[in-house]
């Protein structure tokens, strides 16, 4: 059987993969900032003939656009450090197969739809998130460098935004679906306002975290390319859409009120998925009414233990 190290493990996406063949770590586990942390742990595992056969690096430091905006700097550093140092790592102990994680904010701002990997370095990406982006676009190149030196097979998986159980539900730094919920809770609750930010109009790619999870894993196990693979659904929805169907979910009757003060940020980002529906045609993606009842029942479960 396959040994896999899972970094993030209790995170969005970390936490979904689930069976004996992952060794999963969490930061509080193993400090990846720091190259000679993992290093240390290698040489341990390597001891004890124990090393796994292939990583799948999970772990980021992420948030939405307040959270990204908010914190450009602690951002860059600990996206770019963690990347950095897992890769070598990995090289260095010869580890067989390795899989990063960017995301679609990854590609420029002006660009031409849809979003193809050959697009990531075409320009700037957008202002309130550049310095994430930078720092992840830099994996993209370090995999592409270790490919052409050393023959590694490493790659790189693009998902539209991700959301599920064990999201980060912080109210100011957290991502727009997970915020969402959150808000619309406390709203019904205590009968407070239920503020959208910005105008709900973007429109947004949204992938249920098991779905990504799952699909990673085929690509784990049947894909040789270099070239890194976007996972969505290529299904645009809006932000009003996605409140509309929350409050249904939730059965929220009360106001919505969309707060324009608030950064609408990247208008669109519609992606083309033709790799993962080439390879496998018969995958079924978690309908997002379906994906969101899922996340608001683990939500009203767990909270107040949530991840804030
Ligand atoms: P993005 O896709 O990288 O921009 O990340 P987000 O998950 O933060 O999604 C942001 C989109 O949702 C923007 O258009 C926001 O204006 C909108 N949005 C609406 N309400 C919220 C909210 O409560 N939190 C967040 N993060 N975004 C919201």
């Amino acid at each position: 059987m396959e040994k896999i190290l899972v970094t993030g493990a209790y995170g969005l996406v970390g936490s979904q993969f689930k069976g004996g063949e992952y060794e999963r770590i969490g930061s509080s586990d193993l400090n990846l900032i720091a190259q000679r942390d993992i290093d240390e742990h290698f040489y341990w595992l390597e001891k004890n003939d124990d090393l796994p056969d292939g990583i799948i690096h999970c772990a980021a430091k992420v948030g939405g656009i307040q959270g990204n905006m908010n914190n450009q700097g602690q951002f860059f550093y600990e996206n770019i450090s963690m990347n950095t140092a897992i890769i070598e790592s990995a090289r260095k102990f010869g580890i067989k197969k390795f899989i990063a994680f960017l995301s679609t904010c990854v590609f420029p701002d002006a660009v031409q739809y849809p979003l193809s990997p050959d697009k990531i370095h075409l320009g700037p990406p957008h202002q309130s998130n550049y310095a994430y982006v930078y720092a992840k676009r830099m994996a993209d190149v370090q995999i592409r460098a270790y490919r052409e030196q050393y023959g590694v097979n490493y790659f790189s998986v693009i998902p539209c935004n991700i959301y599920g159980p064990s999201d980060n539900y912080n109210l100011e730094s957290g991502h727009v679906i997970p915020m969402l919920i959150h808000k619309m809770y406390l709203a019904k609750m205590n009968k407070t306002e239920f503020k959208v930010w910005g105008s709900g109009k973007p429109l947004r790619e949204f992938i249920f975290s098991e779905d990504v999870a799952k699909l990673t894993r085929l690509l784990y196990d049947n894909y040789e390319g270099g070239d890194p693979v976007i996972l969505s659904t290529a299904e645009e929805i809006s932000i009003s859409e996605i409140v509309r169907i929350i409050a249904d979910l939730m059965e929220y009757d009360g106001q919505i009120i969309f707060d324009m003060t608030k950064p609408d940020g990247q208008y669109r980002k519609p992606s083309d998925n033709s790799v993962i529906k080439n390879m496998f045609p018969d995958f079924e993606f978690t309908p997002v009414r379906e994906g969101l009842r899922k996340s608001i029942d683990w939500f009203n479960e767990n909270y107040p233990k949530v991840r804030l």
